[in-house]
């Protein structure tokens, strides 16, 4: 049986009170939060968006979304992992520092941001998938113990999986750092070689002596590497980085760990997807990235696979054209939609409700 996905229409993102009006019609036309339960306790998985970055999904709309949740009882609070890369969300406190700074504060979404510490071992646990390529997922606990989880994606192009939406908040969002890597790549970063320095940071924080400067460069020993992540996170040059060959792989792992995550979550979950402000590359980049396509709308529904599938239909209607292919003609996008309906995380087939 096909998934139903609501789609609601917006044409300017930066009109806020019409897109909140779009937004509360949305809820509650779709009824995408009617499985929160009294009591739950609901983990909303988001992006708050890099430092520089402007296409996130804005507080004021987890306001609504927020105000959605409470209403029914449960409790909530607003949640991300932290990032691979060097940047403003590598730790918990730049982190919740950030998503402070980007405007979400108790004030004004109506709940608390909460970021799980890598470093901590409370915060993190394993799951064990035994799929093709995950066989223990390791994840952030916040989001594996919550009664209910509540993805609000923003919908947009990405160099490693074509685009980025419902699947990739979960799969990559709720992955610790570890995790992350492991999607990322088999063990080791790459080292591009025309960004680096030769300032040595990779080295010195390298717990396994895998790599050293030559002639000014970095040279990794990937037969030693135990793909802990530091070098990435420790490069000031985005020198050190994950390879974009791997696209097709790191799709796949995706959706590995998205199973990993909604495993215990059947008709636990619910997705919105905010299609506007739709840029060539995701949130993670730390400035203003090309808008590829008009504002498009907001779609919800309870199937991740359906809701991404739709996403991409109504972004590439209003192009005429196939855009995110067209901007990452080496990734095909839907690679992470067709392994995770074999993995039965949902639908490619949908029936789009218009409202
Ligand atoms: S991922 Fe970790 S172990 Fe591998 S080269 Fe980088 S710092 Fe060293
Ligand atoms: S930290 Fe980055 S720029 Fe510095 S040597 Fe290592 S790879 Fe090169």
């Amino acid at each position: 049986m096909k998934s139903k996905v609501y789609f609601i229409a917006v044409k300017d993102a930066n009109d806020t009170r019409v897109v909140n009006e779009q937004l509360k019609k949305l809820l509650r036309e779709s009824k995408v939060l009617d499985f929160i339960r009294k009591e739950d306790k609901v983990a909303v998985k988001l992006h708050f968006g890099e430092e520089g970055n402007t296409g996130f999904v804005r507080p004021q709309h987890l306001r609504v979304i927020c105000d959605g949740i409470i209403s029914k009882g449960a409790v909530t609070l607003l949640s991300d992992a932290n990032t691979l890369y060097r940047g403003k969300r590598l730790n918990s406190k730049d982190h919740l520092a950030l998503a402070y700074a980007h405007g979400f504060t108790r004030e004004a979404v109506g709940a608390d941001v909460f970021i799980p510490d890598d470093n901590k071992k409370e915060d993190i646990v394993d799951i064990q998938i035994n799929q093709k390529f995950i066989k223990t997922a390791k994840c952030a606990r916040f989001f594996i113990d919550a009664d209910a989880i509540v993805a609000v994606s923003h919908f947009k192009g990405h160099i490693l999986t074509g685009f980025g939406g419902a699947l990739k908040n979960i799969g990559m969002g709720c992955a610790t750092r570890e995790g992350k890597l492991a999607q990322h790549c088999d063990v080791a970063p790459v080292v591009y070689t025309d960004n680096c320095t030769g300032c040595g940071e990779c080295e010195i924080i390298c717990p396994v002596k895998a790599i050293h400067i030559e002639n000014n460069k970095s040279v990794l020993d990937k037969a030693k590497c135990i793909g802990c992540a530091s070098c990435i996170a420790a490069c000031p040059s985005m020198a050190m980085f994950i390879d974009i060959e791997a696209g097709a792989k790191t799709q796949e792992k995706m959706a590995e760990y998205s199973l990993a995550v909604l495993k215990d979550k059947k008709e636990k979950a619910g997705f919105i997807n905010f299609a506007i402000r739709i840029n060539q590359e995701c949130d993670c980049w730390g400035m203003d990235n090309p808008r590829i396509a008009p504002d498009v709308g907001i779609l919800a529904s309870c199937d991740p696979v359906s809701i991404d599938k739709a996403s991409y239909d109504t972004v590439n209607k209003a192009c005429g054209k196939d855009i995110f292919k067209a901007v990452h003609p080496k990734q095909d996008g839907l690679e992470q939609l067709r392994y995770a309906q074999e993995l039965g995380l949902g639908n490619i087939d949908y029936e789009l409700v218009e409202l």
